[in-house]
């Protein structure tokens, strides 16, 4: 679906990522002037004759032919997601069961046998594995490249060429799962591009608010207006904010890689829950308070925890000396926005000297940051991670990781877990 400029007086552009979620077009039936979009639930669509079966098609999206291809429900989060994504410029959307699900679509969607694929280093870890469990076996190589180093990139895309295979993809991540380190976006993207090579940012830490992924050209090298060529979401972090939903999207301001992106949607059979959706619609009208709260709930602890002496390092990118800090910057900082956006995640790194039970013993003894995966919702969450097992061996950081992700809890509370925490697990 394609977005629509919002209603504004005197035809000025209101706030993508909060007026314009709430002030979205969508048309109610008849009579019935509420604001929250209805849930249209549907397997069967009912044609009113032959001629009509035959006239509408998915394709075309020139009405509803099915539920799996679509319901009004669908189309509008679809239609908004596209907007968070790419502001007023045009784009594309389409929905997956969950994020992995719509990272499985974009690798399947754009990847061909005999090419490769290429992957942050630090990249998510799941698509690392769908690399090597999945795609390896349809005959899709992969390569992992480093992304604070752009020149890796160049070089791992050129010399496969040289050895005949084409890159179809190339993964940006920013900043890279669990480590936090914020690549040069618009320099990678740059590579890319100059090389005709397709890229997908997978968004969900800016999550839209952040920065615009289909527009990186703050840094210097990157000329205004130029981005990934497809964003993807993990929904089910920040536009559903209640740790409850499971969804993915994939967006693209791009005709032809649209197309190609459905096909394999329709192919694969990809379908959402119309009360899934309906909570993601739920969510977005306050994602950005949640998101801003949450990120000021992540700056105070990691400032905080800086000044622990267990701890070694803060990997933080909006903290000065985090890897990849000057990007972070780069891209966030502006008038709307001078401290900067970023999500409430961050990881620290203990003293060499600390050993995993001790690391792991800490995290038992929080008591409001829950153990457990994701983030974005209200319950603050604590993961302890083995670097070297999803590094292929190693630990550039010397001590063991504990990565923090911010839900809505009072910050003091949030702190003095910590503290107690760390005095009950004795490192010092
Ligand atoms: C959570 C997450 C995903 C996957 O989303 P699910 O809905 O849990 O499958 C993908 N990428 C990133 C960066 C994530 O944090």
């Amino acid at each position: 679906m394609s977005t629509q400029k919002p209603a504004a007086a005197n035809n000025r552009e209101v706030d993508p990522s909060t007026t314009a979620l709430i002030h979205h077009p969508y048309t109610p039936p008849d009579g019935f002037a509420a604001p929250q979009v209805g849930v249209h639930k549907a397997s069967t669509v009912i044609f009113s004759n032959v001629a009509a079966l035959r006239s509408r098609s998915w394709k075309e999206r020139n009405g509803y032919t099915y539920g799996l291809h679509g319901t009004p429900t669908t189309f509008t989060l679809e239609s908004r997601i596209a907007s968070l994504e790419s502001g007023t410029a045009p784009a594309h959307c389409v929905l997956a069961p969950s994020g992995l699900s719509a990272i499985a679509l974009v690798n399947l969607a754009l990847c061909k046998t005999r090419q490769q694929v290429l992957m942050p280093s630090n990249s998510y870890n799941p698509n690392k594995e769908m690399a090597t469990g999945l795609l390896a076996g349809l005959g899709i190589a992969h390569q992992w490249y480093d992304p604070m180093n752009p020149a890796d990139l160049a070089q791992r895309i050129d010399t496969a060429l040289a050895n005949g295979v084409t890159t179809g993809l190339v993964w940006l991540e920013a900043p890279g799962s669990i480590t936090m380190e914020f690549p040069p976006l618009a320099h990678l993207v740059q590579v890319c591009r100059q090389r005709g090579v397709t890229s997908a940012l997978d968004n969900t830490w800016g999550a839209g608010l952040a920065f615009n992924g289909f527009d990186l050209g703050q840094d210097e090298r990157c000329v205004p207006g130029s981005g990934a060529d497809v964003v993807m979401h993990a929904l089910t972090k920040y536009p559903s904010g209640g740790g409850d939903v499971l969804m993915g999207s994939v967006v693209t301001r791009s005709d032809a890689l649209h197309e190609q992106l459905r096909y394999t949607h329709m192919r694969l059979g990809m379908g959402v829950g119309a009360n899934d959706v309906e909570a993601i619609l739920r969510g977005l009208p306050t994602m950005a308070l949640r998101y801003a709260a949450q990120d000021a709930t992540a700056r105070e602890l990691a400032t905080w925890l800086q000044t622990r002496p267990e701890v070694a390092r803060v990997l933080h990118p909006a903290l000065p000396g985090s890897p990849g800090h000057e990007h972070w910057q780069a891209l966030t900082v502006s008038a709307a926005h001078p401290r900067g956006q970023a999500a409430g995640l961050f990881s620290i790194v203990f003293q060499p000297h600390i050993t995993q039970i001790q690391a792991d013993a800490f995290c038992d003894a929080l008591r409001l940051f829950r153990i457990g995966y994701s983030w974005g919702g209200p319950v603050s969450l604590v993961v302890p991670y083995d670097l070297p097992a999803i590094r292929d061996g190693s630990n550039p950081y010397g001590g063991c990781v504990v990565r923090f992700s911010t839900g809505f809890e009072a910050v003091t509370d949030l702190q003095a877990d910590l503290a107690q925490a760390l005095a009950a697990s004795a490192m010092a």
